[in-house]
């Protein structure tokens, strides 16, 4: 039992909510470990970022520009080949038929 009272005190002040006396409450919290949310935040918006833009092809680290037309698929300049956009269509029409449907609506069946 006194390991986890150890743990727990150690927790607290780790986190900032140990209020010394006198002490304002949540202020050590918010100008110490809370503050730490927001750098977070933006880690992860910009990491959301470069997945949304990245090249569709597994593995490839670079930027998608080019459109794989009948999917919302994007490869780099070095997959904007025929054979890579062949072969991300049929993935996209195996893997979503139902919107590969949808956006290729004017393609014969
Ligand atoms: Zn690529």
């Amino acid at each position: 039992m006194n390991i986890i009272v150890h743990i727990w005190h150690w927790l607290l002040t780790v986190t900032g909510t140990a209020i010394p006396d006198g002490g304002s409450n949540w202020y050590n919290f918010w100008s110490g470990f809370g503050s730490d949310f927001g750098e977070v935040a933006i880690l992860g918006s910009l990491v959301a970022l470069y997945k949304h833009h990245n090249c569709s092809v597994k593995g490839c680290p670079r930027i998608g520009r080019h459109a794989v037309a009948g999917t919302p698929y994007l490869t780099c300049h070095r997959h904007a080949t025929l054979a890579v956009h062949k072969q991300l269509h049929d993935d996209h029409k195996r893997k979503f038929p139902d919107q590969h449907e949808l956006l290729n609506q004017d393609e014969p069946a």
